[in-house]
């Protein structure tokens, strides 16, 4: 089975996020398992750009609206991420060093849409499937739908994959010039509540809609920044499939990041080697329980309770434990997460900025994982932490909720609460301290948590049998 995947990031080549990660590891597991799946992105300028190989494979001419563009795709040569990926260069929109964040970031992946499926049309056969990867790229299925030109694609099944629904691209009715001419008796598939909305056309038009975990998916029905109805009317054709982690990278025995590996057996020694560069380098206290936040500073990751967390922590349960925190984000969490500094002297620190390598640092050398999330469609966090015996402490919600089992439940190894409040997470920190302190019991955790299989083989049978589906 042949599969294309359309996204806007894939790790290491642009990463922002868990769809990075993602899109970088279903196509290799697919592969393993013996099916041919293939990867397409915008050719921005990233360092991977400069440091690889390409093969031009396809060059264009095609408009957004009355502006005519030629496009150029290119194929990395030597297939070093195990899967073929493809990039799509267009000047004057992809040529930028950041993923998002642009005034006209409708204008330049409405114009990487048009131009992949332009480049799809010209291949000398047709791909099985193809899977498309949030509302930058959630426009596909309604134009091999109903865009005349891509009349010959139309018979292809797509499938949509929402890693994440807070962000949904909305445009003005205005900019559906930019669309290749459509039948325009089918507006409805474009919008929603007045706009064109890309992530709900996708959910209309795409043959499959996956979420990235059960729980996310019932969430969407009551929560999903205006999309509710529409996911409890297309509810028939939606399924959650839990994402897996890349084991060959997030992997502490063998992590390409980490001076000091460890396996499960000789997890605490090889964990406390990491700690203690970790307080080195940060001013923190090695015989304190190290509880740690990695991520985006926004409130969705709950970011912005940080603060009052950690400062009631410390008021009410003592000076009995560190915290680090490493994330970008929202300015104002920025600077009252930096304004907290001169508190912790010895206990507390942040860096802020997006840091791969301290990241895995981070998943290693420490004792727990905070992730007081209001949303979490799936969460790797709480999954890399796992795999390098770090105790999450989650909020029960989406993927958390899916994959992590609290303490005090049979066969439980995390630790959970229900409300994003710091009251509900310095209660949390509180239990962390204790649990550091049962030498036993924390091994017993360890162990348990970095035997559980987060490998992708098992959300690969499901893609493969939601394809099958289809075809
Ligand atoms: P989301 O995609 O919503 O941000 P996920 O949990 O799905 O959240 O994925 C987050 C990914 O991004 C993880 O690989 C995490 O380690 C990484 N990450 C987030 N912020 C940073 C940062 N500041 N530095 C390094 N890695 C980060």
């Amino acid at each position: 089975m042949e599969i294309l995947h359309v996204s806007a990031e894939c790790y290491p080549v642009a990463k922002a996020g868990g769809l990075g990660d993602v899109v970088g590891a279903l196509p290799k597991y697919l592969n393993k398992q013996g099916h041919i799946a293939k990867v397409v992105i915008p050719m921005y300028r990233t360092k991977f750009l400069y440091a690889h190989e390409w093969d031009v494979v396809h060059k264009g001419y095609t408009n957004l609206g009355n502006w005519w563009f030629e496009f150029t795709v290119i194929r990395e040569r030597h297939n070093v991420l195990g899967f073929d990926l493809y990039l799509v260069d267009i000047n004057g929109l992809l040529d930028r060093e950041k993923i998002y964040g642009y005034d006209d970031d409708s204008e330049r992946f409405t114009a990487f849409q048009i131009a992949v499926l332009d480049w799809l049309s010209a291949w000398q056969h047709q791909p099985d499937v193809v899977h498309v990867h949030d509302h930058h790229t959630a426009l596909i299925p309604f134009m091999m739908k109903y865009c005349y030109k891509y009349a010959g694609l139309s018979n292809i099944p797509t499938v949509l994959t929402i890693h994440n629904a807070q962000y949904q691209g909305w445009m003005g009715w205005d900019k559906t010039i930019y669309l290749p001419r459509w039948d325009t008796w089918r507006w409805g598939m474009l919008d929603w509540n007045n706009h064109i909305n890309p992530l709900a056309s996708g959910i209309k038009c795409a043959w499959k809609v996956t979420t990235v975990s059960p729980s996310y998916l019932e969430e969407l029905k009551y929560m999903s920044n205006g999309l509710e109805a529409l996911f409890e009317y297309e509810k028939g054709k939606c399924s959650g499939i839990l994402n897996g982690i890349d084991v060959d990278i997030w992997d502490p025995a063998i992590d390409a990041y980490l001076d000091n590996h460890y396996s499960i057996e000789e997890a605490e020694a090889g964990k406390a080697k990491n700690k203690m560069l970790l307080c080195e380098q940060f001013g923190l206290d090695f015989d304190k329980p190290l509880i740690s936040f990695i991520g985006r500073l926004v409130g969705e990751k709950g970011a912005d309770l940080l603060p009052g967390a950690i400062g009631d922590s410390f008021y009410h349960i003592g000076r009995r434990m560190n915290f680090l925190v490493l994330g970008t984000g929202f300015p104002e969490v920025e600077s009252a997460l930096s304004a907290l500094k001169p508190l912790g002297q010895y206990d507390y620190n942040v860096y802020i900025g997006y840091n791969e390598s301290l990241s895995h640092l981070i998943y290693a050398g420490s004792d727990f994982l905070l992730m007081p999330s209001r949303v979490e469609p799936c969460g790797l966090n709480q999954m890399y932490s796992m795999r390098y015996g770090t105790v999450p402490m989650v909020r029960r919600t989406g993927g958390l909720k899916d994959t992590v089992i609290d303490v005090g439940d049979k066969g439980g190894y995390g630790l959970s609460y229900n409300d994003a409040t710091v009251g509900d997470i310095t209660h949390a920190v509180w239990r962390a301290t204790e649990l550091y302190h049962d030498h036993k019991k924390m091994n017993e955790v360890r162990t348990t948590m970095m035997e559980l299989d987060f490998s992708w083989d098992r959300s690969v049978r499901q893609y493969v049998q939601l394809y099958t589906g289809l075809i």
